[in-house]
C-alpha cells in the first residue's frame, strides 16, 4: 500500500498510516508544543519589554546628563570672562605702575639734582649754602627754596610709594584671585570631561540595548512564525481526525459534528436513564441523549446505513432513523427540517436533518437513540471515544 500524504480518502477509502489514536497523541504534542512556544514568547516579550524601560531609562539619563554639561559649559565661560577680566585689570595695574615707576625715575632724577646742587654748593652742607648768599633776601630766597624742595620731594615720592604699594597688593590678589578661578576651570573641565565620558558609556549601552531588542523582536517573530506553523498543523490533524473519525466506522459518530461542540450552547441536558419526564411529570425510561442545540444545528447519521422512517410521528415529532445493517439502528427526533427521504442510503457523517423542537419538545434539541434490535443501549458505550474526551474536557460527563 502507497502511504498518502493527503489527508482524507486515497484512492479507495484508504487513510494516512497513523491511527486516530496517534493523531490523538500527535496532537497532544503539537499542543504541548504550542504552549512551550507561548511561554517563550511571553518570556521574550518580557524581556522586550524590559530592554525598552531600560532604554528609556538611559535616554532620560542623557538628557540629564547634556544639562548638565551645558552648565558646566556656562560655568566654564563664566569662568574663563572673569580671569580675562582680571588679566585686563592686572594689565592695567602694570601700566600703571610703569607709570608711576617713571615719575619716580623723574622725581629722583629732581632730587639727585638737588643732592648734586647740595654737593657742588654744599661741601660744608646747606649752611654753607645759605650762609653764601648775597643778601638777606637771596639767603630767605635760598632757605625757602630748600625747604619747599625738600618738602615737595618728599611729599611726592611718599605718595607715589604709597600708590605703587597699593598697585603691587592689588595686583597681587587679584593673581590670587585669578589663580583660583584658573584652579576652578581646570576642575570643570574635568568634570565636563568625566560627564562626556559619562554619555559615550550610556550610548555604548543604548546601542547594546538596541541591539538585544532587535534580536529579541527577531526572536519573537520567528516564535511567532512557529506558532502559526503549530496553529496550522493542529488545525490540519483535527482536520484529519475528524475525517477519520467520520468514516471510519469502528464506533458511532456523534449526531452533531464536532465543530458546533464549541459552541457553549451545545450541550447534553438529559442522559440515557430513568428521569422524570418533564411534559408527562412521570418517571420514564429515557432511552436516549438529549443534545441542546441551537435551531438549525445540522445533525449528522451516526453510522453509514438505510434511511428506514422519515416522517413526523407523533411524539418524536419529525423523526428519522437509520439501520445500519449489523442489527443496529439509530433515531433522530424533534428535527426541525429532515433533509433525506425512506430508503435513502446515507453515510456515516452526512447531514440528514436540522436541530428543531417538534412533537413532545420542550425545546431546540436532539432526542438521540441507538437500538440493538428492538433494545436501546446507552449510546455513551457506543460513541466514539474522542467525542466523549471532548465532553470531559468541557467539564460535560456523560457517565
Ligand atoms: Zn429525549
Amino acid at each position: 500500500m502507497v502511504s498518502c500524504s493527503v489527508i482524507g480518502f486515497c484512492g479507495s477509502e484508504t487513510f494516512a498510516a497513523t491511527s486516530i489514536a496517534e493523531d490523538q497523541a500527535n496532537l497532544s504534542k503539537l499542543e504541548a508544543q504550542k504552549n512551550a512556544t507561548a511561554a517563550q514568547r511571553n518570556q521574550i516579550k518580557k524581556t522586550i519589554s524590559d530592554l525598552k524601560g531600560q532604554y528609556e531609562n538611559n535616554y532620560q539619563k542623557k538628557l540629564i546628563l547634556e544639562n548638565s554639561i551645558q552648565l558646566a559649559e556656562a560655568e566654564i565661560q563664566t569662568v574663563e570672562d572673569l580671569i580675562a577680566g582680571y588679566e585686563a585689570r592686572l594689565q592695567e595695574l602694570s601700566e600703571e605702575r610703569y607709570e608711576q615707576d617713571t615719575q619716580l625715575d623723574e622725581y629722583y632724577a629732581i632730587y639727585s639734582k638737588i643732592l648734586n646742587y647740595y654737593y657742588r654748593y654744599g661741601d660744608t652742607g646747606s649752611f654753607e649754602m645759605l650762609l653764601s648768599a648775597d643778601s638777606i633776601t637771596d639767603f630767605l630766597t635760598r632757605l625757602d627754596y630748600l625747604k619747599y624742595v625738600m618738602e615737595y620731594n618728599n611729599t611726592i615720592t611718599d605718595s607715589i610709594k604709597i600708590a605703587k604699594e597699593n598697585i603691587v597688593a592689588t595686583s597681587s590678589l587679584y593673581a590670587e584671585a585669578q589663580d583660583k578661578l584658573t584652579a576652578e576651570r581646570e576642575g570643570l573641565v574635568v568634570t565636563r570631561a568625566e560627564l562626556e565620558t559619562q554619555i559615550t558609556e550610556l550610548d555604548e549601552l543604548s546601542s547594546s540595548i538596541k541591539g538585544n531588542l532587535a534580536m529579541s523582536e527577531e526572536q519573537v517573530r520567528q516564535l511567532q512564525s512557529v506558532t502559526d506553523k503549530l496553529n496550522q498543523e493542529i488545525a490540519d490533524l483535527n482536520k484529519q481526525i475528524t475525517e477519520k473519525y467520520i468514516y471510519t466506522e469502528t464506533s458511532y459518530a456523534w449526531p452533531i459534528d464536532s465543530v458546533y461542540w464549541s459552541d457553549p450552547n451545545v450541550v447534553i441536558t438529559c442522559k440515557y436513564g430513568w428521569r422524570v419526564n418533564p411534559v408527562t411529570d412521570k418517571n420514564e425510561m429515557h432511552n436516549g441523549l438529549d443534545i441542546k442545540a441551537p435551531k438549525g444545528t445540522p445533525i449528522q447519521a451516526a453510522k453509514s446505513g438505510t434511511v428506514v422512517r422519515s416522517e413526523n410521528s407523533g411524539g418524536w415529532g419529525n423523526v428519522i432513523v437509520i439501520a445500519h445493517g449489523d442489527g443496529t439502528s439509530t433515531l433522530y427526533a424533534h428535527c426541525d427540517k429532515l433533509l433525506v427521504s425512506k430508503g435513502a442510503t446515507v453515510m456515516q457523517g452526512q447531514v440528514i436533518a436540522r436541530v428543531g423542537s417538534t412533537g413532545q419538545s420542550t425545546g431546540y434539541h436532539l432526542h438521540f437513540t441507538i437500538y440493538k434490535g428492538s433494545e436501546t443501549v446507552n449510546p455513551v458505550d457506543y460513541l466514539d471515544e474522542n467525542f466523549i474526551r471532548i465532553l470531559n474536557k468541557r467539564g460535560l460527563s456523560l457517565k
